[in-house]
């Protein structure tokens, strides 16, 4: 499937944080032949790259302007922040959406309350927590309409 921000052939992915699901969206960008370079705080974490992995590394704290520029962000189609800190999340996509307007940003946010300050900024976000409980429900009450369905 192609993610829907790819659009030119010259686009490409950043992601900070190459924790499991940074690694596993690098993997996957990457096994389509799309560009992503991939930013963490240790060179370790790209351990969890696959073998196969053909998309750019880069060695630093995502919050740092200098590092997203080193990173080409001034160029990337879409920022997708996944490292293990709302705050950080929250730093990194403000930056790609106001800073260097970038159209697509993917914020992870543990803490759900908080996506208030992601509306104003109209980053889109996922919280593991909200999609646990979709999927606990769904599992729980599998022949009734989901609460998105019904509020259509
Ligand atoms: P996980 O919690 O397994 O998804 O991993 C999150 C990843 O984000 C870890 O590999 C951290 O080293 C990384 N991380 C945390 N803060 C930053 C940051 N400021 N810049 C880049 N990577 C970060």
């Amino acid at each position: 499937m192609r993610p829907f921000w790819r659009s030119k052939a010259d686009d490409y992915t950043i992601i900070a944080g190459c924790g499991r699901l940074g690694a596993n969206l690098a993997n996957r960008l990457s096994e389509e032949g799309l560009g992503v370079i991939i930013i963490d705080l240790t060179a370790d974490a790209f351990r969890k790259l696959s073998p196969s992995y053909s998309g750019l590394t880069l060695v630093g704290d995502a919050t740092y302007i200098n590092v997203l520029c080193e990173a080409g962000i001034e160029r990337a189609s879409a920022v997708v922040t996944v490292t293990n800190y709302d705050n950080t999340n929250i730093l990194v996509a403000q930056i790609a959406k106001k800073m260097f307007g970038i159209e697509h940003v993917i914020a992870r946010l543990y803490d759900p309350e908080r996506e208030f300050v992601y509306r104003d900024f109209k980053i889109d976000t996922i919280s593991p927590a909200v999609l646990s409980m979709k999927e606990i429900d769904k599992l729980m009450h599998p022949n009734e309409p989901s609460k998105e369905e019904v509020r259509q």
